[in-house]
Parts: C-alpha cells; structure tokens; sequence
C-alpha cells in the first residue's frame, strides 16, 4: 500500500469524535429543550472529557464539525484547535448529503469550510458526510476545494484507498466504476461508531442502542487485534461522538481500549490529517 507510516510505526489508530452537539436535532425541527440539552451535553461534558483524555495519553486527534456547531460554540472550537486536534468538515447543520443539490451542496460546503477558517486560520482538508451519506457529488465537490480526505465511505476497513468519482449503473447493467479521485478514503463502518450502538433514540426512527461498555469493547478491540496482527500499516478509524461516548461509563471503556491499543508496540495515536500526510502517490 502506498501509505508509509512513520518510523517506528506500525498501524495508525485515528479515534475521530464528531462534533454535532444539536445539529442533527435541530435540522429535524426538534427544538425543545430537551432535545436541546441532549445535544448540549456533548459541548458541557462530552468535549472536556475528551479534551482531558487525549492530554491524559499525549495524542491528537480529530474532531469532525459541522459549521453551525462551531458558530454555535466558537470558543469550544477555539479551544479544539488550540490543542493541536483537527478540525475536520461535516455538513453546515448536519445534513444529508444524499438530499442535497449539487449547488445546495456546494453552497453549504463553502459556508461550513468559511466558519471553520474563521477559527482555525486555515480551511479543512478533511471530510466526514453526516449520517455517514455522501452524494453522487460530494467527492468532487471536495477535489475542487482543495480537501485531501474524506472519512465517510466503506469500502474497506483497514486499508485507506482513493475515492471515484463518476459511477454510475442500474439493476439492470453492471456497475459501472468512476475514476480514481485525488481524494483518500479513511474507511468506516456502523459497527466502528458509537451511535447505532450507545444512542437510544425515538424519533423519527427507532434505534434501541444502550448497549453496555464491555459488549462494545468487544467488538472495537477485536477489530483492533485483527488490524494489529495481519495489516501492515494499517489505519483504524473511530467514530464517536462527545454527547453519546462523553457518557461516564462510555469514555471510561474508551479509555480502556486506549489502553488496550497501547499495549502492543508501535501504535500511532493520530489525526486524520497525519494520515493524509502519510500517502505517497
Ligand atoms: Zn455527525
């Protein structure tokens, strides 16, 4: 794989946090205070315990973020990029990629990546889609604005690849693949993120989540042991969100699995822009 870690590094482990705090919430009309808090959580308590657990272990990481969050918490932002974590693009307010025009989409891009500029000095060169749901034109919409990476597609686990641009098909032909874009993929996957496993939601659809810490454990640090013993220069990407892992008993077995991953030899603890870095075309 053209990826080539640092020296002394044999698998990369980017436990990416994203940032909605109401966004999502707020995109659906849910507006009342309660729905409010809940997203407040993750700014009040989440963030911090994060912030405080990335100092505890000494690593930087990445913190996906859409526009209206960081209008919303400019000082937490601030306080993000401040520490030397990244932040990354996702959505204006949480949107649907797949719903969007292509100048809709575009518009939200540009008005997400200036609010971002205003704080960090810099625009993002990293995107995550939210819910996971990148259009038929994210990708390109990402190449014309200078991104570097994408982390919402899953097309592998461990191994980063390029994204296309330019599929198409039916059901009734064969797919037909697009062209290699400049843009590399940080795979991810449901099982690999917090909320259709922590979060119990009502509406507008049902998902039972609460699952206990030591089940997820279980799967995070099997996939983790796997990647360890059989990819070389493997890069695990986590997706997690500081209003769902930012929970007492969630951030402690987030810690747990830091400190599982740590045991081997070689662990690189990193942001999504480091990996970016590591590609060699
Ligand atoms: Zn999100």
């Amino acid at each position: 794989m053209p990826i080539i870690l640092p020296k002394g590094k044999k698998v990369a482990v980017v436990l990416s946090w994203d940032f909605d705090a109401m966004s999502a919430f707020v995109l659906r009309g849910e507006t009342t205070p309660t729905f409010i808090s809940r997203g407040e959580f993750g700014a009040r308590v989440g963030v911090p315990r994060v912030l405080n657990l990335c100092d505890k272990y000494n690593f930087k990481t990445t913190f996906f973020i859409p526009g209206w969050t960081v209008e919303t918490y400019p000082e937490l932002t601030k306080k993000i990029h401040e520490k030397g974590h990244e932040v990354g693009h996702h959505m204006w307010c949480h949107e649907n990629a797949p719903d969007l025009s292509y100048e809709k989409e575009h518009e939200l891009l540009e008005k997400a990546m200036e609010s971002i500029k205003k704080i960090t000095s810099k625009y993002p060169i990293g995107n995550r889609s939210g819910g996971f749901a990148c259009s038929n034109n994210t990708i390109k919409l990402l190449q014309d604005h200078g991104y570097l990476y994408d982390s919402t597609q899953m097309g592998d686990d461990f191994n980063v690849y390029k994204c296309r641009i330019g599929d198409h098909g039916s059901p009734n032909d064969p797919w037909h693949f697009g062209v290699e874009s400049k843009i590399l993929e940080l795979p991810v996957s449901w099982a690999m993120d917090d909320w259709p496993l922590f979060e119990y939601q009502r509406t507008p659809t049902l998902n039972p989540g609460l699952h206990t810490p030591s089940e997820v454990f279980e799967i995070w640090s099997k996939e983790f042991d796997y990647m360890y013993e059989n990819i070389s220069n493997g890069v695990y990407t986590l997706t997690l969100h500081p209003y769902v892992s930012g929970r007492a008993h969630r951030i402690m077995m987030v810690e747990s699995l830091i400190q599982h991953m740590l045991k081997r030899e070689g662990v690189w603890l990193c942001r999504g822009e480091d990996i970016a870095k590591c590609w060699k075309d």
